[in-house]
This record gives C-alpha cells, structure tokens and sequence, in this order.
C-alpha cells in the first residue's frame, strides 16, 4: 500500500527535522512574498505553504512506521483531507506516498481530483448517506461503519446482487473504547459520550460487535481514533491497545485471522508553543510498539490518519496591519487575520493560542522592546482577535504579521463571515528545489548567507494553490445569480 515516490527526501525515523532551515526559508518567504506583490491593497492577507516542509514531514511519518512494522506489512498513510482540503496540497501528500482519509462527499471529490485512487482513499464520517456509501463501495473505497443502523444498510447494499459488481472495499467497524477525553472537550473522540464509532463499554456493545463481525466475513478491519490536539500520547496508545484487544478477540472467536487491518486513526498533537516539533511521529511509532507489540508483529495492516501534525508547522498566514490603535490603555494592532482564517484560535483562544511573528513592511523580522498588544483582525464583532495581551514588538501601520504553525486547519477552512474573501494559498518553493533542501543561496545587502534573514529572494517561487477569492466569486456564491428569488412575482 505504500506507494514511494522518487521525489521523496531521503529521511530516517530519527532524523530531527532541521527546524532552522524551515525558520529560514520562511523568513526568506515572506520577505518575498512583499516584493513579489503577494500582498498588496487588494490582497492584505495571504497563505504561504513551505513545500519542502511538507515533504520532509511526509517523510518522517513513514520512516517512523516503516521502523515499527514487520517488513512487508502494508501501511497506509492516509491524510485527514479535512486538515487541508486543497487539492493540490492532497496531490503534493500523495507524490509523497501518502493517501487520503476523507469524511463526506466534498472530501471524496477532493481526494478524486487530486487523483488519488480509490484503494488509497478511507471514508469515516459518521453521517453517511446510503448513496455515499454505494458509491464507495462501488468505487473500492474502504470505509468504516460507524453505528449499529450504518451496519444495516451494509448487510443490504452487500447482499447479493444488490450492486452491480461484488464490493471489493475493506470494511471496518469504529469503535469507541471510551479512555476519556484530552485536554480539549471538543476534540476528545473517545469520551464515555462521544458521538462517534460503538461505544464498547457500553452495555451489551462489546458483545454485539464481536457477533456482528463473526456474522460478516466482510469486516476484515477496525478502526479508532481517540481524538485531535490535546491528547497524550499514552491515552492514543491506550486506545490503539484497546482496539487491537478487540481484534484479538473476534479473531479467536472466528477460528482465523478474520480483522487483517488496524487503522489507528490520526490525532498526534502539534506544538504551538515554539518551533520545535514535539512530539515526534518516531516517538509514537515507538510508544505504539512498545505498548502494543502484538500489532506490530506480522499479522497486522495497518492505516493511519494523520492530519494537524503533518501540515500546521509547514504553513503560515501573512497578514498586514492596517492600523495601530489604542483603547482603554491597550495597544491594538487591526490586521486582515481574524476569524475568517483562524476560527478556532478566535473562538476558542484557550484551547488554540497561535504564535505571532512581527514583520516589518519589506517583511524583515521587526526588533524591539515588547509591547503588550492585542492582535485583532477585520471582522465585525469584538471578539475577533488572533492574541490578546501578547508582547511583541510595537505593531505599527504597515507592518506585517505571520500566524505560524496555520498549515493545518486555519487558511484552508476559511469561514464565510462578513463576506471577507478568502484569501489566496501559495506553496513556496527556495533555489528551485522544492524538495528537501534547505539552501537559501547567498545573503545580500551584506548579511551573511544562511543568516536567519539573509538569503535572496528571487530564489523564491510561489505556487498557487488556490487563488485569492474575487469580489465577483463572493457575489456569486453569495446568491449573486438568485438576486431576485425573494421578490414575489407581481400577480
Ligand atoms: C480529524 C480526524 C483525523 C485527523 O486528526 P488530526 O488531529 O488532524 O491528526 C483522523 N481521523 C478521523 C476519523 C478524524 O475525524
């Protein structure tokens, strides 16, 4: 199932990630993406994507699971499209062996433009219309029931005849095995309450899912995931542990190997407290087989579905400060980041707190004594800010501020609100290498070369990965075309 590609960097389980060089080659990024006119008047915020981080963390997952695994067993890297639903960031993940694990209709199609194929896609949301789930039975998409009634339409589109052609998709069961929540409630998946899989300790429910897959020679697979940011690591294990118990015991009480496959789900925490990337896929692999030596002793497939922590160090949000102003003794600093591209950070700042690099206008890293400010953004409520009471250099009008660690659920889930176009999405390449290296030529304006904020810019290229929104694609989608739907037609 895992799929190499010649363009990958070569990267070991233990390779630390050469944060320096990402730093760098950020910094040299948005240095040019000011003189290269990314940001201008009409375009005041703008996402930047480091394509050579992408593939190095592409990289560094499957070499942590390629250490753990007995040689030969299949593993499917199948990124959570919800992280960065953007097609060509799918096809860049896929170029470097990765699949897709999509939850719902848009998701799918994502996945098929950026061609990846059906074998490689995982469909998990637990709303499945019946035609959703004909059509990724009829494509070879493997999914995973989620509730007793999803069982149900199963057995009838698997009963004989009932499709076209005899399935060939993997089906597993998601199970809850309910270790308790993470440090964010709204992330924790395996709560006693949760909404999603079959809640094992629940009355009865251990039972029935043993009997239900004895009773279906189709279900070869199970799946879990215990939840997103904010959970230990020992916690995912546990809930890995608990999941492949399960698989043990209906294997035993089939006779054979009936459940083949684990798919351990996603959900490693990212780090958004410094550059360092904490924990490391490497560290759980290890703690995975450590904790559950069985799963990775031969008899096992596994899935994986990682999402936040493949992309979010990888990309940032670029925005300008329109104004610097002060109220009741607080320094505020009005940019064009706010709720649109950082919904989560703005309605759940405790949960999501972002770091906030200051720029200068040619977008130099800005100096100076600490000011504590908050960083507002454009919408109309008050609440929409990216920071409060941060120190940070002095933000003045025309300065720059960079969201980091947004690569992952920020710009390419933009949310609609006063109507605020969604800003373009730029992949950046440094020197022409768009691969691993981190190169950045050498420095000008006499700064020395590989300086923190040295390099030169022209070496910098950038991708676009999803045009700005225009005034007109905001009408339009906007009921531009319905404009007199509510006028009640004269009698
Ligand atoms: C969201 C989600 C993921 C990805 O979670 P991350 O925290 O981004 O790694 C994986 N699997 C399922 C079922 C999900 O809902």
């Amino acid at each position: 199932m895992d799929a190499a590609s010649d363009a990958a960097p070569e990267v070991t389980a233990d390779a630390t990630p050469d944060v320096t060089a990402a730093v760098s080659r950020r910094r040299l990024a948005i240095r040019a993406a000011v003189e290269q006119g990314l940001l201008s008047d009409a375009h005041p915020v703008v996402a930047l994507l480091d394509v050579a981080s992408v593939r190095e963390s592409a990289a560094r997952l499957r070499a942590a699971f390629a250490e753990v695994t007995a040689p030969g067993r299949p593993v499917l890297h199948a990124f959570a499209v919800k992280a960065a639903s953007l097609v060509p960031v799918v096809r860049l993940l896929a170029d470097c062996g990765l699949g897709c694990e999509v939850a719902g209709p848009g998701e799918l199609a994502l996945a098929r433009a950026a061609g990846v194929a059906p074998e490689r896609i995982v469909l998990d949301s637990p709303a499945k219309t019946t035609g959703e789930l004909r059509e990724a039975l009829e494509l070879g998409v493997a999914l995973n029931v989620d509730n007793r009634q999803e069982l149900e339409r199963l057995d009838a589109l698997l009963a004989p005849g009932a499709l076209p052609s005899p399935p060939v998709s993997p089906v597993g069961l998601r199970v809850n095995p309910q270790i308790g929540g993470g440090g964010i409630a709204a992330m924790s998946t395996a709560t006693a309450t949760s909404k999603f899989g079959f809640a094992l300790r629940d009355e009865g429910a251990r039972e029935f899912v043993v009997r239900a897959c004895v009773e279906r020679p189709w279900i070869t697979r199970l799946h879990c995931h215990v939840g997103s940011q904010g959970m230990p690591l020992e916690a995912m294990a546990a809930g890995v542990a608990a999941t492949y118990e399960l698989a043990e015991e209906i294997n035993a009480a089939v006779g054979e190997q009936r459940i083949d496959t684990l798919d351990i789900g996603g959900g490693l925490p990212v780090n958004f407290a410094s550059e360092e990337i904490t924990p490391t896929f490497a560290e759980y692999a290890r703690l995975l087989r450590d904790t559950v030596p069985g799963l990775f002793d031969g008899r096992y497939g596994l899935v994986t579905e990682f999402g936040r922590s493949l992309l979010a160090k990888c990309g940032l949000v670029l925005a300008r400060v329109e104004y610097a102003k002060s109220a009741g003794g607080r320094p505020i600093a009005v940019t064009h980041a706010g709720a649109q591209v950082a919904v989560r950070t703005v309605f759940a700042p405790e949960a999501w707190p972002l770091r906030i690099a200051a720029h200068d206008g040619r977008g130099r890293p800005k100096e100076g004594p600490g000011l504590v400010q908050d960083v507002a953004g454009p919408c109309c409520f008050a609440g929409d800010l990216v920071a409060r009471g941060r120190e940070l250099p002095e933000l003045e009008a025309g300065d720059l501020v960079a969201l980091l660690d947004t690569g992952a659920y920020y710009f390419s889930t933009p949310f609609d609100y006063n109507s605020l176009p969604r800003p373009g999405v730029y992949g950046f390449t440094v020197g022409g290498d768009g691969g691993g290296g981190g190169g950045i030529g050498d420095g000008e304006d006499g700064e020395a070369p590989g300086n923190a904020d040295g390099g030169r810019t022209d070496t910098v290229r950038f991708l676009t990965v999803r045009p700005p929104q225009t005034l007109d694609d905001v009408v339009a989608a906007s009921g531009g075309a319905q404009r007199d739907a509510l006028i009640a037609p004269r009698p």
